[in-house]
């Protein structure tokens, strides 16, 4: 389960505090040491873990807290706010075009469950009242048009491919036309990826983006990948200025360091994440409902 050690640790720190009546500034600082450790422990960015850690404790001593004839209590609810923030404070969502189709570009690392994530996102905006196009512009792996194409199926949404002779622009363009013409409100592109980021993935990217002009990019990355996620998503975001993220596998991921760091390291939500292999295991990002979970 994410997060299971951040909590165990956490609610660890917080019980010694329960026990006595009134706090001292160096009871904040014990326990901040322990928060501390248990966040980097959880593999969280060291500066977001800097500055969270200097935030909750100034605000300890701030806000009364050692005054407070609850202090324990507090202590938790500042640092359940703040937890909250650093995940975006509230749940962001899609922004849909005025005019459709709204387009919605996915791009990624390969493996980070990028195809089976824009099948996801097309049966839950389906389940919305949606009619969305799935469209396959990742024409390097032979295995990713029919991937998709399964996934389509299996969902009952269209997808459009023109196989791998033409390029991810035309095809992306083409479907647009195909889109409009066939009443698809949501376009969701589904691009190709690379072990790395690397030049020539980027510029694929940004020609694609150029063309069709998307709403919405969103960048899916394998949380299980911990700091290497937030790297991802910091150099995409420079490359492409992605609109969100979505958080893949948090299901096997018991640290939860991505979940903690990219919304402070990039400045852009986490608007998705996925919970399992199956198509329906999507769910909306709610950064409240995440730090209730961490704090047990
Ligand atoms: P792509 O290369 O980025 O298109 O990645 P795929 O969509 O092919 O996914 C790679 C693997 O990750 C597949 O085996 C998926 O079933 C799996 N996967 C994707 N999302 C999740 C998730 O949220 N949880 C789990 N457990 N597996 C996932």
């Amino acid at each position: 389960m994410i997060f299971e050690g951040l909590s165990d640790k956490l609610q660890n720190a917080f019980s010694k505090l329960r026990s006595k009546g009134k706090l001292t500034e160096s009871d904040v600082k014990t326990v901040m040491r322990e928060v501390k450790m248990a966040l980097l422990e959880a593999d969280v960015n060291y500066k977001v873990v800097k500055d969270f850690v200097k935030t909750v404790q100034e605000r300890c001593v701030g806000e009364d807290v050692m005054k407070s004839l609850t202090p324990a209590q507090m202590v938790i609810k500042i640092v359940n706010d703040e937890l909250t923030k650093l995940m975006g404070d509230v749940q962001s969502k899609i922004t849909f075009s005025q005019q459709p189709p709204t387009i919605i570009m996915m791009v990624g690392l390969q493996g980070a469950g990028k195809t089976t994530t824009s099948g996801k996102l097309g049966g839950y905006l389906k389940k919305q009242g949606k009619l969305p196009l799935l469209v396959a512009c990742d024409i390097y792996r032979p295995a990713a048009i029919t991937q998709l194409k399964v996934v389509g199926e299996k969902l009952e949404i269209p997808v459009f491919e023109m196989g791998d002779k033409q390029s991810p622009v035309n095809i992306a363009k083409a479907s647009i036309e195909f889109a409009k013409s066939n009443k698809h409100d949501v376009v969701i592109i589904d691009t190709a990826g690379r072990l790395h980021v690397d030049e020539i993935l980027m510029q694929e990217l940004k020609d694609i983006q150029s063309s069709v002009k998307p709403q919405e990019i969103l960048l899916v990355v394998d949380s299980m990948t911990g700091q290497d996620a937030v790297n991802v998503s910091e150099s995409f975001n420079e490359a492409l200025g992605i609109d969100g993220v979505v958080l893949t596998k948090l299901d096997g991921d018991t640290r939860g360091g991505a979940a903690l760091s990219i919304r402070a390291v990039t400045n852009k939500p986490i608007k998705f994440v996925g919970m399992g292999e199956k198509l329906d295991n999507l769910e909306p990002f709610y950064p409240d409902r995440m730090a209730s979970r961490i704090l047990g």
